[in-house]
């Protein structure tokens, strides 16, 4: 946990009960620091004061006794509604903050290292995280992924937080200054909660909006609003502007071409070949790897310790997993793909596909992957969406059956595959849906993949 000493005197009221806000209630506390806490839910303020923490009263106070309001990322503060006590606060001049910004207050000696982006947040702070630490730099790695701000461990001087910060966290970090920040991508995303695209593109431009002098700025440069902010950081002239790309050679930035990574910026005509790296398979993963490169080369690290390092990341949970190989049919849990655009990412990387998916679909079901349909030697469909997906793989000419559950599904799959014994075939759980129909979330919808597989043929070695 970090010390959050400075805050031992200040009255601190903490919106939001979640991970974020139970974690900073708890390290103010035992700073000393006189805490209320809030959460619109009843049930969540009832929870927090059995463990002892005193309720904020949200009608009558007037906050002009406080000293702070940590703000919970996951409580909306100004759209589609304001909040009531976002207004009080405003009124009472008293800044929002997260957990985040509390961790950068509190260890002003250590490095900040900040990842966003709509998509490949957390699969960019792992692999960053996961090289910096095999060059033997002191690493903490969480954020948005994993342990929160507040549960990470105090660093000195020469230790390095990498975070992962969603938009809902970019907003509330006044004091943020990352000396290294990445934006990966930007696609409409969360609109409701920003008021629209230009609140969400400067929701997430705002992890360069306290930047020093001198500071790193890691811009993405395959969509335009990305493109557009790293303009207007190259014309602010504060921080070095560094593009990245998978799809476009850059004269001067990080670029993947085909898989093989360019580096016309640090060291010209550095190359890392990412195309048997079966933990970063296809395109969205070498901009994610373009990423990491350029974070790792700012903070010291070789070419040559990266590649290294690339060669042995085990990769994320859930995120094309590689779970292992069947007598050549590789098994893929990509249960995080709860729509069609991030199942789109899987199925592109593979040829032969026995494809799990269903579950609740997203508006438009999986129309956009018709151009793809082709790869999938049959489809093994669960969940509510069974039968609407059974029709439309069927018009596309693709054989189906339907499964009562993820684990007979995955059996089957298997058998077929194996019996197949077509080249490079791949199992790949990609539901393309939402799992709430069936799992209590992704990951366990993942998890129950992965154990099937493990249980049923013990000879898969990953
Ligand atoms: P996030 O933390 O931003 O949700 P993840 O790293 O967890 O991102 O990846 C989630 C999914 O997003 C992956 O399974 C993949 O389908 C897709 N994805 C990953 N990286 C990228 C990228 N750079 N661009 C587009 N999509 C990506």
């Amino acid at each position: 946990m970090i010390p959050l000493l400075s805050h031992r005197d200040d009255t601190i009221l903490v919106v939001g009960l979640g991970k974020s806000g139970l974690s900073a209630a708890r390290a103010l506390t035992a700073a000393g620091a006189r805490v209320s806490v809030w959460d619109d839910q009843a049930e969540q303020r009832d929870k927090a004061a059995t463990k002892g923490f005193t309720v904020y009263d949200a009608e009558s106070g007037d906050m002009t006794d406080l000293d702070q309001v940590i703000w919970s990322p996951g409580v909306p503060h100004t759209h589609p509604t304001p909040h009531p006590l976002a207004v009080k606060a405003q009124a009472a001049n008293l800044k929002l903050r997260c957990d985040v910004d509390l961790l950068a207050t509190a260890q002003t000696e250590a490095t900040f290292v900040g990842i966003t982006g709509t998509n490949g947040k957390s699969t960019t702070t792992a692999l960053t995280a996961h090289v910096l630490t095999a060059a033997g730099k002191r690493v903490e790695v969480g954020g948005n992924l994993g342990f929160t701000a507040l549960d990470l461990a105090p660093l000195d001087a020469d230790g390095i937080y990498v975070l992962e910060l969603s938009s809902y966290q970019t907003e509330l970090t006044p004091n943020l200054h990352c000396t290294t920040a990445v934006l990966l991508n930007v696609t409409p995303d969360h609109l409701e909660r920003h008021g629209g695209l230009d609140g969400y593109v400067a929701a997430k431009a705002q992890v360069f909006g306290h930047q020093k002098e001198g500071s790193i700025a890691i811009v993405g440069n395959d969509d335009t609003p990305s493109r557009t902010t790293a303009q207007q950081l190259a014309s602010g002239g504060l921080q070095c502007v560094i593009d990245i790309s998978a799809e476009t050679e850059l004269p001067n930035g990080v670029s993947v071409i085909n898989g093989v990574l360019n580096d016309n910026h640090f060291d010209e005509n550095a190359t890392i070949d990412l195309r048997g790296l079966k933990t970063l398979p296809g395109k969205h993963n070498w901009q994610n790897a373009a990423a990491a490169y350029a974070v790792a080369r700012a903070n010291g690290v070789s070419r040559d310790a990266i590649a290294e390092a690339f060669s042995t990341f085990p990769g994320l949970r859930h995120r094309q997993e590689l779970v292992g190989t069947l007598r050549g049919v590789t098994f893929v849990n990509d249960s995080k793909a709860t729509n069609a655009n991030a199942a789109e990412k899987a199925l592109s990387c593979y040829g032969a596909i026995y494809w799990i998916a269903g579950g609740i679909a997203k508006a438009g079901g999986i129309s956009v992957l018709g151009p793809l349909f082709d790869r999938v030697r049959h489809a093994f469909l669960i969940g509510e969406s069974a039968k609407d997906f059974v029709e439309e793989l069927a018009k596309a000419g693709v054989t189906t059956s339907t499964h009562q559950t993820l684990e007979d599904a995955t059996v089957e799959a298997g058998r077929i595959a194996c019996a197949d014994g077509e080249e490079d075939a791949t199992v790949l759980l990609s539901p393309a849906c939402a799992s709430f129909d069936m799992f209590k979330n992704f990951e366990e919808r993942g998890d129950a993949f992965r154990t099937t597989v493990l249980d049923t043929w013990p000879e898969v070695a990953a």
